[in-house]
């Protein structure tokens, strides 16, 4: 858990003044690279499986920036097949949260391949390369690009992962976004936030655990609570504060709150899938490891998989209980359905 309210004032800006484009300079000035996307994400992306079809999918130029221009990469299943079902992958909208990108990569290493034949997958493993390097929630133009998942978006992280998504695939079935919730937050980002917006910091606690965001709109309790199910198999559940809430939000189930994740411009937001997740991990867990962190992260896409497909199977059955009560009695029934 981080450290109680209240937080030192951030060294930028006069409070209660949003800043303008000097504070923002001085903000952008004080960052530094401290650890390789060319190294930790693209020289990965080049061992990926035969079923793998890596793509670039645009760049950002921060050139002028005094900064470099980044590639943009995403994967998608070779032999796409419009019949099928589609399931989106997405990592590193926040770059500083590690285990969305290296658990994306883990994932796409070891079981992508497991799905050719079954089921289309997109994955966009790091969507903010500079904040990956930089150890960042905003991208250059302090912008938090989860939160500008919308129509002439600001953020062009934001914007061409949209994009990226609406040329790829015709209709969405399932959107995993991967992220971590860190101290951090409430040491930096969480402050930086209040200065750069000139209010006061909204502060939650940081818990100490896994849980998931569900989008408001369409909550689907049992796929949030398959992966619920699975993650704790690699590491705890998080637990509510004394409120009953995990970062002011009212729990929905153990492990699960639900934001509108489409007004708030998220990454969950932008595409109609039917079950889509917010993945949160806690690497600052004083019983959790970043392999831990990362395995998580995998659980939770392979449980997202298998839900869905167990979904399928007992719609083809043509069965009303929920997937998880009838996929295996519908299995047995149809074995060459998955
Ligand atoms: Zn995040």
């Amino acid at each position: 858990m981080s450290a109680p309210h209240p937080v030192k004032p951030y060294p930028i800006g006069i409070p209660g003044k949003p800043w303008g484009a000097a504070e923002k300079d001085a903000w952008l000035a004080r960052q530094r690279v401290k650890r390789s996307y060319a190294v930790e994400v693209l020289a990965r992306l080049e061992r990926l499986p035969a079923q793998a079809e890596l793509f670039q999918y645009g760049a950002l130029d921060y050139a002028l920036l005094g900064w470099g221009t980044y590639p943009l990469f995403a994967v998608r299943t070779r032999a796409w097949n419009p019949d099928r079902p589609v399931v989106l992958v997405t990592g590193g909208v926040h770059g500083y949260e590690t285990s969305g990108v290296q658990g994306a990569l883990q994932w796409l290493e070891h079981e992508f391949h497991r799905h050719t034949g079954v089921i289309n997958l997109l994955v966009l493993p790091c969507i903010s390369p500079w904040g990956y390097e930089t150890i960042n929630r905003w991208n250059p133009d302090a912008l938090d690009p989860n939160r500008q998942f919308k129509q002439a978006s600001p953020a062009a992280e934001s914007a061409l992962a949209m994009a990226c998504v609406a040329a790829n695939c015709k209709r969405v079935d399932v959107h995993v976004d991967l992220h971590e919730t860190t101290d951090t937050d409430n040491s930096e980002f969480g402050p930086a936030k209040a200065a750069r917006d000139g209010v006061a910091l909204d502060w939650n606690a940081i818990p100490d655990g896994f849980y998931l965001v569900a989008d408001r709109e369409r909550p689907e309790p049992d796929f949030q609570r398959a992966l619920i199910d699975a993650v704790r198999r690699v590491t705890h559940i998080a637990k509510p504060d004394e409120h009953g809430h995990i970062i002011g939000a009212a729990l929905q189930q153990e492990g699960v709150i639900n934001i509108a994740q489409r007004s708030s411009g998220l990454c969950g937001g932008m595409t109609d899938a039917r079950f889509v997740t917010t993945t949160e991990v806690y690497p600052d867990s004083p019983t959790a490891t970043p392999d831990q962190c990362n395995e998580a992260q995998v659980a939770a896409v392979r449980s997202a998989i298998e839900y869905l497909q167990a979904a399928r199977a007992a719609r083809s059955c043509g069965a009303d209980a929920q997937p998880a009560q009838t996929a295996a009695a519908c299995a047995q029934a149809n074995p060459g359905l998955r």
